[in-house]
């Protein structure tokens, strides 16, 4: 196991905290004060190579992986987390499209992306849902090998700047994910109405609105999945984006940890700088450790989607770690900075409004829960045998577990609370809980 970065993702990492620092973070606090999306910025980080990471070579693109996406989007959300998903909304948008077989969109538009700082967005939720994707009710009608969409798509970022979109939409409400179905959409054609952008707590740097469709012919040719293949399709998705919105938690925590580090240092009560109270130290050491845990967890993620492995549940688990962790991490910081920490004048404000969507979006964190305990308790194989086979452990025959220092006789368990009796007999009575013997079931030796 090496944890160490390679020196071309040191370079990247360079790269982006370089554009992070010089383009975005001198201008998001004025940006975030006007309500309003520097389109720009998604233009420029374009042009410098830092978006749209994962487009393989055979498309042009630079092929990298979702490790190398966890390392620059750390840099980019230590800079503005909401940023980060106006930036790296476009991978969202475009992963079903690269997942899809849809060989012929992908010939097409994966290279226009390459080229061009086009902006795709992505589109599963509605006003009516959110976490249960199989509620979607945007109709799909087939027309001839066409389909025409009907129906709003409610929160997609970056909706109301889109040249394109990854939507979400049912031939039949009542078959639930049987009738899910997925298209790749020009958003600059007929039958696209957006809404206002849509007024929030934070990320206010990022376009979030309404979707309508009113008649919206999509040919054939754009199909990523057909009905009953399309909630799979958006669960993949899921899978590769959510370690993406660890590294937004990553990124937005460690600078609110480095904002306090300096705070600290240099403010001063009771005749101390504030670094000089153990209180100041603990705190900082307890926001080390959630920023490392964080990033080690999303970094598994990452690194299990690039080795071919179903990054699924390792995903859930970095998604509502490292996005609950962040949010203490940055009310930890806030406090350090007392009443200060409360405005506008200083950035910590800003980066909780901005990430605390992060637990929502993308699969709350309950829906997060949802998966890894699914698995905990169904897929995950236990080492430990069950309870009630721990005597079962010892030798199978009684003389020799006698040999090996243990006493040749039965073992007795209450099945109601699990105390042990040894002897040739059950007890008239469990001495602990009172239950009478036939509560007792023989455990060894095994019959
Ligand atoms: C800024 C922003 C940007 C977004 N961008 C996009 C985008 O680009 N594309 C897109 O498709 N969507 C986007 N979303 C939508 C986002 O994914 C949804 O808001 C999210 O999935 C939750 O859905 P909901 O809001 O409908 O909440 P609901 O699904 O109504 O849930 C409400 C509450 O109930 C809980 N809950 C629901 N079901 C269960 C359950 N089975 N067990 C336990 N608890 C449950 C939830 O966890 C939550 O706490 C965005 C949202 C925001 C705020």
């Amino acid at each position: 196991m090496d944890f160490s970065l390679t020196k071309e993702q040191e370079a990247l990492q360079q790269e982006a905290r370089e554009f992070g620092i010089k383009e975005i973070l001198p201008v998001v606090h004025y940006f975030d004060k006007h309500d309003q999306m520097p389109v720009y910025l998604i233009r420029k980080a374009h042009a410098a190579g830092l978006s749209n990471l994962t487009i393989e070579e055979k498309y042009g693109g630079k092929g990298f992986g979702l490790m190398e996406s966890a390392i620059v989007v750390e840099e980019i959300a230590a800079a503005s987390p909401a940023m980060g998903t106006s930036i790296f909304g476009n991978t969202l948008g475009m992963e079903p499209l690269m997942m899809s077989d849809n060989e012929g969109a992908k010939d097409h538009y994966l290279p226009i992306f390459v080229k061009e700082p086009k902006i795709c967005s992505f589109a599963t939720s509605e006003p009516m849902m959110g976490s249960d994707v199989a509620g979607i009710r945007c109709k799909a009608t087939k027309d001839g090998e066409d389909y025409i969409l009907d129906g709003t798509k409610y929160w997609v970022t970056n909706g109301g700047y889109a040249d394109y979109a990854s939507i979400f939409a049912t031939v039949d409400p009542k078959m639930r994910h049987k009738g899910i179905c997925a298209f790749f959409v020009d958003m600059h054609q007929d039958g696209v109405i957006t809404g206002e952008p849509i007024p929030k707590m934070g990320h206010k740097v990022s376009n979030t609105v309404a979707v309508k469709f009113d008649s919206y012919r999509v040919p054939a040719d754009h199909v990523l999945a057909e009905p009953g293949k399309g909630f799979i399709l958006g669960m993949r998705t899921f899978s590769r984006t959510r370690p993406i919105i660890a590294s937004f938690a990553t990124g937005a925590a460690r600078s609110a940890m480095e904002f306090a580090i300096d705070y600290a240092k240099k403010r001063r009560a009771f005749g101390k700088k504030l670094e000089e109270f153990q209180n100041t130290q603990f705190r900082i050491a307890e926001m080390y450790q959630k920023i490392e845990t964080m990033r080690l967890l999303m970094y598994k993620a990452a690194w299990e989607a690039d080795s071919g492995m179903d990054p699924t549940v390792s995903a859930s688990l970095t998604k509502f770690y490292s996005t609950e962790k962040a949010q203490e991490v940055v009310m930890s910081a806030l406090q350090l900075f007392g009443g200060f920490g409360y405005t506008d004048m200083f950035p910590i404000e800003q980066i909780l409004r901005d990430i605390r969507v992060l637990t929502i979006y993308e699969g709350t964190s309950e829906v997060q829960r949802i998966v890894v305990g699914r698995h905990a308790m169904n897929a995950y194989k236990p080492a430990m045998p069950p309870l009630d086979e721990l005597v079962n452990l010892r030798a199978d025959d009684p003389k020799k577990a006698a040999e090996e220092g243990m006493p040749e006789q039965k073992v007795w368990r209450c099945r109601i609370c699990g105390h042990m009796h040894y002897g040739d007999e059950p007890p008239d009575e469990c001495p602990v809980c009172r239950f009478p013997s036939s509560a007792f079931k023989n455990v060894w030796p095994k019959e």
